[in-house]
């Protein structure tokens, strides 16, 4: 008898033991969002399967879920793994260096998702081109997103032909959109933020048409539709993306 009663007090403190395991793994909120953080990545086949157009509207959708504080949670580790021995972006982003355009976020995009080149003024030179020849004739990506933000200091800058050590060389690279926006309508200075916005503008077409120009691999890409290359506009104050026409 005495050794049954052992046997049922074991038991009994077992099944304890296991429904309190389970109940506290139920209840740790890490544990219930490590199970819904996004690990996947972009493989090859996916790569290969997305349109142009399909790219884009993933950058549309994402830059929407950013606007509405919505961003896709991810396994960020888990990510670094699935890509450490390959890596097939959907599209380059080509930006300015401003802190107040996180691109990745702004887009929701993970690890190995898109390709980002940053300088001040988003416009291209040689290194710009030639990494965004890599991101599409080498490694597959289908959209090139120029992408000129509100309140630009560097377009101020160009605006206001600031002299500065290196800045001066860059800003040239700039100054060409001041001039496409000569007959603008209005009080031509940094202090009307209408008037900037108009040369941010410009200074997307003008990049744009510069990347056309001087980068014949992405211009066959593009008349071949293997490629679009599109004009974006980020408001600093909404955080929305507009596409450009
Ligand atoms: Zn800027």
């Amino acid at each position: 008898m005495k050794k049954l009663s052992l046997i049922a007090i074991a038991v009994v403190s077992a099944v304890f033991l296991i429904i309190g395991c389970t109940n506290k793994n139920n209840t740790n909120p890490q544990m219930n969002q490590e199970k819904t953080l996004n690990k996947e990545v972009l493989t090859s086949d996916k790569q290969a399967s997305l349109s142009p157009e399909q790219i884009l509207q993933n950058l549309k959708e994402g830059n929407e879920r950013f606007v509405n504080n919505n961003l896709t949670p991810r396994d960020y580790q888990a990510q670094v793994k699935a890509t450490t021995d390959g890596q097939y972006p959907e599209a380059v982003v080509i930006s300015c260096i401003d802190s107040r355009v996180p691109v990745e976020q702004v887009f929701d995009k993970g690890v190995g998702d898109i390709f980002v080149a940053r300088v001040a003024g988003n416009f291209v030179n040689e290194d710009i081109l030639g990494s965004t020849e890599y991101g599409t004739a080498v490694a597959g990506s289908k959209v090139i997103v120029v992408m000129g933000h509100k309140s630009c200091g560097a377009v101020k800058a160009a605006i206001d032909d600031v002299q500065m050590g290196n800045i001066t060389a860059m800003l040239s690279k700039i100054k060409p959109a001041v001039e496409m926006t000569a007959d603008y309508d209005g009080e031509q200075s940094t202090d009307n933020d209408d008037y900037v916005t108009e040369v941010v503008k410009n200074n997307v077409n003008h990049t744009i048409e510069q990347m056309r120009e001087d980068s014949p691999m992405i211009a066959e890409l593009e008349r071949n539709g293997d490629v679009v290359i599109a004009g974006a506009f980020y408001d600093l104050e909404t955080g929305k993306v507009t596409f450009l026409d």
